[in-house]
């Protein structure tokens, strides 16, 4: 069983004289620095010259400075700027304070990815561990508000001081988390489970799933707004069950009905084929490749990640989703914290054309003789591109620039990725359509 700290086996005042530098004033960075400064500690937030956090932190009594100004200064640093910079921040800005005169500081994560893969290499005298909330930095804030606590990861990388388990902890009881309960892991450890989750789970899995099963319905002819209630929208109210009573709780309160197909058809979904994918996805985190490919994407611009999201934004389920969230005005809350943060790309179709796993010839399940449900007639074939019979309307619902093939003739974008703008464009067999169309009769 993993070994959980709760506040009696924590000592916060083991870092209430020292400076506690927060490197970052974002998602975490703020609940971090604002949780530590209502606990007594004296904390002081790094950001770069330009920051639109600096005035904010300012503004909420916090201290600021330049990281550089903060890894000198400060006893303890809290690197909580995106990992995918954390490297360059740490070389120019970090890395050189503790090299002068880092013994007795502790550097510190909240994600071990930039240790585990060697990014970067703390001189050998300072301590390196991790505190990881479990949880969005804005619900570490708001839970610490109402008294309560997110569970935490803790893992020591370096224990120079011979004291670094405990630093760590206090460091986790300042920001709350020992409230909850601390569970001891490692960096190797959290940064391997933590992308495999994301990858096969929670971002990667779930996307997937939810897509592949809104395609196979909109090909077979249903009407893409049932499909997305179906297969995305109700996710949610499934999920949440899960979450606060398990699967048994879900499965108490679905029909029995759903909870047989659950039962029989589940694991011919998710079947043995995937979970050799899954082994397979998991290697390549280990071996490093996954950590490889990532770093050079970013290295090189992100010319594939902004492709993939532009593409990945005008899929047709998030076009329907988007005409049918605004019938939902109790989901704009969700919807207005997304938006400002600018992480919502603006679709162009003048773009390079994206192809991302999903996008390339599914490779089809070997189906076992006479297990099938009732079979929706070629609903099995492969997505046609357009080009085919599937080919997007022409006139008012025409989707601009999006041609079968570049001029040079570069792979088919997969009709599933329209444009934004109005009017679906729907590689379906039945036909669906929307605002007065006329449909076809089947
Ligand atoms: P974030 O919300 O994107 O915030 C990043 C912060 O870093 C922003 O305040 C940003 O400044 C600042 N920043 C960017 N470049 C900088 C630079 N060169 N120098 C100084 N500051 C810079 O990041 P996050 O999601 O909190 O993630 C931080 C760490 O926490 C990551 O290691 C992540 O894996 C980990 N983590 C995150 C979560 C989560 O819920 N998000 C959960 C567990 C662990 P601006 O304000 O000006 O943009
Ligand atoms: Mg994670």
């Amino acid at each position: 069983m993993a070994k959980i700290y709760y506040e009696n086996d924590a000592n916060i005042e083991l870092i209430r004289g020292k400076t506690i530098g927060v490197v970052g004033f974002g998602s975490q960075g703020h609940a971090h620095a604002l949780n530590l400064r209502d606990n007594g500690m004296n904390v002081m937030v790094g950001l770069y010259p330009g920051s639109k956090s600096w005035q904010q932190a300012q503004q909420m009594g916090v201290r600021v400075g330049t990281v550089e100004e903060v890894a000198k200064e400060a006893d303890i640093i809290m690197v909580l700027t995106p990992d995918q910079i954390q490297k360059q921040v740490y070389d120019e800005s970090i890395g050189p304070a503790l090299e002068e005169a880092g013994k007795g500081k502790m550097l510190m994560f909240a994600h071990g990815f930039n240790i585990h893969f060697n990014q970067i290499v703390p001189p050998s005298d300072v301590d390196v561990t991790m505190i990881a909330p479990k949880a969005p930095g804005h619900k570490v804030r708001e839970f610490f508000t109402e008294g309560i606590g997110v569970p935490a990861l803790i893992a020591v990388h370096q224990n120079a001081s011979e004291n670094a388990k405990e630093l760590a902890l206090a460091y986790g009881a300042g920001i709350g988390s020992a409230k909850a309960g601390i569970i001891e892991t490692t960096f190797e450890e959290e940064t391997e489970t933590d992308l495999f989750g994301e990858q096969v789970v929670l971002c990667g899995g779930v996307t997937a799933l939810v897509k592949t099963a809104f395609e196979t319905l909109v090909q077979a002819g249903y009407q893409p707004e049932i499909a997305y209630f179906e297969c995305m929208h109700e996710l949610k109210l499934l999920v949440d069950m899960m979450h606060e009573g398990g699967m048994a709780y879900m499965r108490y309160s679905i029909s029995d009905t759903a909870e047989y197909g659950d039962y029989t058809r589940g694991p011919k979904i998710i079947d043995d084929h995937v979970r050799q994918n899954m082994k397979q996805v998991l290697q390549n985190i280990r071996n490093g490749q996954f950590a490889r490919e990532w770093i050079i994407e970013n290295q090189a611009g992100r010319p594939s990640f902004n492709a993939m999201r532009r593409s990945e934004a005008n899929h047709l389920i998030e076009q329907v989703g988007g005409d049918l969230r605004a019938m939902m005005p109790w989901l704009k809350k969700g919807k207005a914290e997304v938006e400002p943060s600018g992480q919502q790309p603006v679709a162009s179709s003048q773009e390079p054309v994206a192809i991302s796993q999903s996008e390339e010839p599914r490779t089809q399940n070997q189906e076992p003789a006479g297990q099938q449900p009732t079979a929706l007639t070629e609903s099995e074939e492969p997505i046609p591109l357009p080009g085919s019979r599937f080919a997007p309307p022409s006139a008012e619902g025409e989707t601009p620039g999006a041609p079968a093939t570049g001029p040079t003739g570069e792979p088919a974008k997969s009709p599933w990725y329209g444009s934004s703008g109005s009017g679906y464009s729907m590689p379906t067999d039945g036909q669906s359509t929307k605002e007065g169309e006329t449909p076809p009769s089947a």
